[in-house]
């Protein structure tokens, strides 16, 4: 099992010594949370979601509760979820006061006709599920705030928004893939997305195939970075198709992807991959990635810088 809390500019001199033992024990704790069910013999499916409740739960994690804003003052989250076995999945876009979006992603795979629901929507189809809805003080942290301050501040003194270096970060994006004792795939994200994001933006994290994708025939991918670029890339279907067309193994399809392809577009960020062998691969292009594994055998790492 992996799981990551997100990439970016993310270096020993942005984090204090306190906040980065927070972040281990929080990944620390999503990685348990996973690998209990793994452990149990529960499904892929049922650790994925776990884990990633557990990092939306947890306020310095860029989902669910302590999300950033988007420009309209608000928490818009997108979540996506995918079995590996039968390729089912469920994903949910721009959905506000829904404590769980992962849930609700879930929801919409097992419990709806339909792979994709928006906003106003797939809020309605949480309440009909009987899902938690919080307030929006619920969602509310004072970091989040002052980035959103920040961002829209420097987008009144800055002629482009769109400076592909520097994107406005949303850093703390969540996922988790595993691979479990039946064989089977799953891999789940969940994101506020950008800071400031403006127009019904919708990034790679709810999009099948760009942000998550599993296939117990070839691996599963929970992607973090700059969306835009993982969409135009169809990131995670990428890896999973390199696997399967050309024999890549997932470590060559992993560095080809993040490291050459997306590079050379300016795309940056990273993802997390487990294949049916149970290899785990965690590359990023970014400065560093909030990421955690473990294998069958109880090995693994916490690990956050390059
Ligand atoms: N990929 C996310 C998005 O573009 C953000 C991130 O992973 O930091 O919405």
């Amino acid at each position: 099992m992996a799981i990551h809390g997100g990439s970016g500019t993310i270096n020993r001199t942005e984090i204090t010594p306190e906040e980065e033992s927070a972040f281990r024990v929080g990944l620390e704790a999503a990685l348990n949370a996973g690998y209990a069910v793994l452990k149990q013999g529960g499904s892929a499916l049922d650790a994925v979601e776990q884990a990633v409740r557990s990092l939306e739960d947890n306020e310095r994690f860029n989902a669910g509760k302590g999300a950033v804003f988007s420009a309209s003052g608000r928490h818009e989250l997108d979540a996506s979820i995918m079995c590996g076995q039968t390729l089912n999945a469920g994903a949910v876009a721009g959905v506000t006061n829904v404590r769980n979006p992962i849930s609700l992603a879930r929801a919409v795979m097992e419990q709806s006709e339909n792979v994709f629901l928006l906003g106003s929507g797939a809020e309605d189809f949480a309440r009909d599920q009987k899902l938690p809805i919080e307030p929006d003080e619920y969602f509310f942290t004072e970091l989040r705030y002052q980035q959103l301050a920040e961002a829209q501040q420097a987008n009144k003194t800055q002629k482009t928004q769109l400076d592909h270096s520097k994107r406005n970060t949303g850093k703390g994006t969540v996922g988790a893939v595993a691979l479990d004792q039946h064989g089977n795939l799953a891999a789940a994200t969940s994101t506020g997305g950008l800071t400031n994001k403006k127009y019904g933006r919708v990034g790679d994290t709810p999009v099948i195939g760009a942000g998550t994708y599993a296939n117990n025939e070839t691996c599963a991918v929970s992607c973090t970075g700059y969306g835009e670029f993982f969409i135009r890339s169809v990131v995670a279907y990428d890896i999973s198709c390199l696997m399967a067309y050309k024999g890549l193994s997932l470590k060559e399809a992993c560095a080809y992807v993040v490291q050459d392809k997306l590079n050379v577009m300016g795309g940056e960020g990273g993802l997390i991959a487990v294949d049916r062998a149970g290899n785990v691969e965690l590359p990023f292009n970014s400065e560093g990635m909030y990421r955690a594994w473990r294998n069958q055998m109880g090995q693994g790492e916490v690990a956050i810088f390059a």
